[in-house]
């Protein structure tokens, strides 16, 4: 099987992507890409794209396809033919899904596993009010479930922790809605390719790493 697997983290806002990718890199060392992350720097730095895509993420609206597709194609095109991906947050439309499809196939891959995390939306909703992200190496804390040892500070690097700007009630309504309206047909379009292996993320942290665990053995053995 691949060597240098090419793995999908989906999931709706909330359900762990982002905590279960830091293992993922850590485990098997994948380079991760997570668009959220890569838009948000964007927008810290006020560049072009992060000018553009303010507004829609600040709504909980998705950024344009042309506009993400473009971004994703130049950081792929990029990777050594040995690193194996973790691509977290891309695709969440099937235009997305098929433009994906093309620019690994030009590259002789195809996406080995897709994580597919589900979480009930009540949990998810506590889950993004109680978000702290480290700034400046991204790890999600959580004030009832993951607090950090020192209240505002990142337990790896020390960085401050803040709670992101699309984190407030309406805009996560909005998010969870787009997702069940745009990202969660994404699904089908794998689970079509045999690679979708759905996985219990309201289950405790260590409990969703072995169900990860066990989804990723078939790809890295
Ligand atoms: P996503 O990247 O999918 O939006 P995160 O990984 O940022 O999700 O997790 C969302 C929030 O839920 C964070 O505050 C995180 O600490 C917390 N969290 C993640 N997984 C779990 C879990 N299995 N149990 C309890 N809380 C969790
Ligand atoms: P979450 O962790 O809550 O699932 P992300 O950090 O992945 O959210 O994404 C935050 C926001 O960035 C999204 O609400 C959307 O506005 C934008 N975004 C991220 N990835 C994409 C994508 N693949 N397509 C369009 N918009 C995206």
């Amino acid at each position: 099987m691949a060597t240098a697997p090419t793995v999908l983290i989906m999931g709706p806002p909330g359900a762990g992507k982002g905590t279960q990718a830091a293992h993922l890199v850590e485990e098997y060392g994948l380079r991760h890409l997570a668009t959220g992350d890569l838009l948000r720097t964007a927008v810290a730095d006020g560049t072009p794209l992060g000018v553009e895509a303010k507004r829609f993420m600040d709504a909980g609206d998705l950024v344009p396809d042309d506009v993400i597709i473009g971004l994703i194609r130049e950081l792929v095109a990029d990777l050594p033919d040995d690193s194996g991906i973790l691509l977290d947050g891309f695709p969440r439309t099937d235009a997305q899904a098929t433009a994906l499809d093309e620019m690994l196939a030009r590259l002789e891959r195809s996406v080995d596993v897709v994580l597919d995390i589900a979480v009930p939306n009540d949990v998810l909703v506590r889950r993004l009010s109680g978000r702290w992200i480290c700034r400046t190496c991204q790890t999600p804390y959580n004030v009832d479930t993951k607090p950090p040892r020192v209240p505002g500070v990142c337990d790896l690097d020390g960085g401050e922790l803040y709670q992101r700007d699309d984190d407030t009630a309406d805009s996560v309504r909005n998010r969870l809605e787009v997702y069940v309206r745009q990202t969660a047909p994404v699904a089908d379009h794998y689970a079509a390719q045999g690679t979708l292996v759905r996985v219990d993320g309201a289950q405790d942290f260590p409990v969703v790493r072995a169900a990860i665990d066990a989804a990723m053995q078939p790809v890295t053995t």
